[in-house]
């Protein structure tokens, strides 16, 4: 749903803009430091770019599904590492305090989320529980007015700038499955947690995850999500549902990007006498990816759509995630395949956006995840 479309396109406008002028000329130094510098988090901290998808009345820009995937097509246009800086805030860090949360924890975090002053982290992976994810081992156990934390959470994005976690524990021990399983708000500041060394990845430098480690930490009552115990896990799928959509929404954007870099280098560069672009072989890989974003996009726009209009998208949303993760692997294969040797090389930048887009496969739900989801879906709907 578009609210207002003159509003919209220059956001838009203005996201493309930064994207093209401000973040793809320092892709390079930040993929070299690891390291996204000040400026550039101040600028999309004044361009409202930590609040896309929290509600205006919270100081946020309240984007519906379907603008926000428009804006996440444009970031898509760069670097990965720049989105996950603020991915969190929009997604799995802030969408559990949105949907779930009480008038108090809204206002307590979300209006300092929207600015960026603030950046929440979702924490439910663990050493021994990913996929599974309703099998969360970390324990919740109250004691008065408090619970107290056990356990240790794994591969956490922006864990170490983190102000607050929004975590999976185990409130039941009694109830094994996803029952008994919880959702806080924990300060990141409380006694007792500790981070991980930062994780070194294939890709996505400047993007940060860690190891949380939670001994004995004591939280209050009130920081349970919705101030309800055994809700965690239907929390934790809602969160996914609408981060799935932004997230092939930026694969999307990424295979654009990618095929913009491929079509330049085959019109620039020469082999037997003619363009690459004019090998017909080369053509049919541009064409099969540029066919293939489409769809990405297509579909993205549709389940946006249908989400807006408040009808259940669990199975639209992982449809797009499997596929548009998927595609965006493939277009990234053919980008570095029409570039040959040079596509093997860093300083072009298809060598870098190879490995970026590998992670889009495995996070918040891997490829055969969403297979699962789908299938058992439709094996839902048919009993209904
Ligand atoms: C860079 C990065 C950032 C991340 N950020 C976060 C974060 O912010 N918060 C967070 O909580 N987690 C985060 N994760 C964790 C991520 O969501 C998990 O890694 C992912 O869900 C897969 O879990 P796993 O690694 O334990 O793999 P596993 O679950 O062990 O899966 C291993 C393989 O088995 C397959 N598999 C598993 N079960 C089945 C099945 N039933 N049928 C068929 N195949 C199956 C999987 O698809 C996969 O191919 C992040 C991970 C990475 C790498």
């Amino acid at each position: 749903m578009i609210r207002d479309q003159e509003t919209l396109s220059s956001l838009l406008d203005t996201v493309g803009r930064f994207v093209r002028e401000r973040l793809v000329p320092r892709e390079q130094e930040v993929a070299e430091n690891d390291r996204i510098p000040d400026e550039i988090v101040q600028e999309m901290k004044e361009l409202g770019l930590f609040g896309l998808s929290i509600p205006e009345e919270h100081g946020g820009l309240g984007l519906t599904m379907e603008e926000e995937a428009l804006v996440a097509f444009e970031l898509g246009h760069t670097s990965p590492a720049f989105r996950s800086i603020m991915g969190t805030n929009n997604g799995i860090g802030s969408q559990g305090i949105i949907m779930d949360g009480t008038d108090e924890q809204k206002e307590r975090y979300l209006p300092r989320m929207a600015t960026g002053e603030i950046i929440g982290s979702f924490a439910l992976t663990e050493p021994d529980v990913g996929s599974d994810a309703g099998s969360v081992k970390t324990s919740a156990v109250r004691d008065g007015d408090e619970y107290i934390i056990n356990g240790t959470k794994r591969y956490i994005t922006n864990a170490p700038y983190a102000s607050v976690f929004t975590l999976m524990a185990r409130t039941n021990p009694d109830e094994k499955g996803a029952a008994g399983v919880s959702a806080f708000l924990v300060d990141a500041n409380t006694p007792g947690i500790s981070l991980g060394k930062p994780d070194k990845k294939m890709g996505q430098s400047g993007s940060h995850t860690c190891d949380v480690i939670f001994e004995d930490a004591r939280v209050p009552a009130s920081a349970l999500i919705g101030g309800k115990e055994g809700q965690g896990f239907k929390t934790a799928m809602k969160v996914l549902d609408r981060g799935r959509l932004h997230i092939s929404a930026v694969c999307v954007g990424v295979a654009e990007r990618l095929i913009d870099e491929a079509l330049r280098f085959a019109t620039e560069r020469k082999q037997f006498g003619k363009h690459l672009s004019e090998h017909q072989l080369i053509q049919a890989m541009l064409a099969d990816s540029k066919a293939e974003a489409f769809a990405g996009r297509s579909m993205v726009m549709e389940a946006a759509r249908k989400k807006d209009n408040g009808e259940r998208v669990s199975t639209e949303a992982s449809c797009c995630k499997l596929f548009c993760a998927e595609m965006v692997g493939r277009v990234a294969d053919r980008a570095v395949q029409i570039h040959g040797g040079a596509g093997y090389i860093s300083e072009y930048p298809v060598e870098r956006f190879y490995r970026d887009v590998r992670l889009f496969r495995l996070y918040e739900g891997t490829s055969q995840i969403q297979q699962i989801v789908i299938a058992r879906n439709m094996a839902k709907e048919l009993q209904e």
